[in-house]
């Protein structure tokens, strides 16, 4: 299995050299040795539509071939939109969720690491990579909160575990919901918990807008209200599993 890899990683690469008129017989072990030591490193920036090793067309976003047993890693840079095969523009916030969850199942299949358990060692090292960056990307995006933070991150700002919240409109309204929570019947609760679903609702839509704008420092505000929503939406739930 390793030797026909090889040797086809191998005549990819002579025929690349031909090109440049180089002696493909006194380069081969060189050749060799550079092309099997890069497959083990190889790290791409960015993701293309065919196996940049056997021209097939891949059958997710990511850089893995299961024609030829091609994979490489994933740079950092990529966005977790681009890696599920999601368009980050022009709206990153706006992601189809059914569609989303599709792209995860079907990038999960093809780089679970059961599916590599056979082949090398660094093919195994990279599918496991790959495979956790698939689930943070799916976590991440799949959640409306992570995938605001996630966007604000990908332009430079950094969301603290404790925002301070400056709003004073927002705390009394947060507290005086809490204390409801607290204290309320179950009629009450409901009320409480519809009122809360609409103003989550509500956060989102302005979020889409925000980010579309790209106006960051609404969608923070957005952020830390949305936050608190689904505090209060906790707290909600918890109250009525008790009820
Ligand atoms: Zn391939």
């Amino acid at each position: 299995m390793f030797r026909s890899l090889s040797l086809r990683v191998f005549k990819g690469f002579a025929v690349a050299q031909a090109t440049h008129r180089t002696s493909a017989l006194s380069n081969g072990y060189h050749a060799r040795k550079a092309s099997s030591s890069s497959s083990r490193h190889s790290v791409v920036t960015s993701l293309t539509k065919t196996c940049p090793s056997c021209g097939t067309v891949l059958p997710t976003a990511l850089p893995v071939c299961p024609n030829c047993n091609y994979i490489a890693r994933i740079h950092d840079s990529i966005s977790y939109h681009d890696i599920l095969g999601l368009s980050y523009e022009p709206n990153p916030f706006a992601v189809d969720v059914a569609l989303l969850k599709r792209r995860f199942l079907e990038a999960q299949r093809i780089a679970h690491p059961d599916a590599w358990a056979t082949k090398t060692e660094s093919q195994r090292d990279v599918a496991l990579h790959m495979s956790n960056t698939v689930n943070a990307a799916y976590k991440t995006l799949s959640s409306p909160l992570h995938r605001i933070e996630y966007i604000l991150q990908r332009n430079g700002f950094k969301t603290e575990e404790a925002d301070p919240l400056e709003d004073l409109e927002l705390i009394s309204e947060i507290m005086e919901v809490r204390e409801e929570i607290e204290t309320g019947d179950i009629e009450r609760i409901r009320t409480l918990e519809e009122d809360n679903d609409n103003k989550i609702r509500e956060v989102l839509n302005t979020v889409t807008k925000s980010v579309s704008e790209k106006n960051w420092e609404e969608t923070k505000a957005a952020a830390v209200r949305l936050k608190y929503l689904n505090g209060i939406a906790d707290a909600i739930k918890q109250r009525l599993d008790n009820m």
